[in-house]
């Protein structure tokens, strides 16, 4: 059932299959909550960068330079 819930979160899933979960997933709250937890799973990872980067020391204080300025306009 978790493979299918995956697949029907990416958008992977049959449309047979869909109209079958969906079916499911209205009477069986456990779905959908396991549903409910995927999309925001996916939805965190996907706002994560490629590959995660420190900033460089310098880029870093000017940003924090920049915010600090930022609550003074
Ligand atoms: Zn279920």
């Amino acid at each position: 059932m978790l493979t299918l819930l995956n697949d029907y979160v990416d958008g992977a899933l049959a449309p047979e299959l869909c109209t079958a979960l969906e079916t499911h997933l209205a009477a069986c709250q456990n779905c959908q909550i396991v549903l409910d937890t995927l999309r925001k799973t996916v939805y965190l990872v996907q706002q994560l960068p490629e590959a995660p980067v420190a900033l460089p020391e310098e880029v870093e204080q000017r940003l924090f330079a920049a915010l600090a300025l930022a609550d003074f306009l």
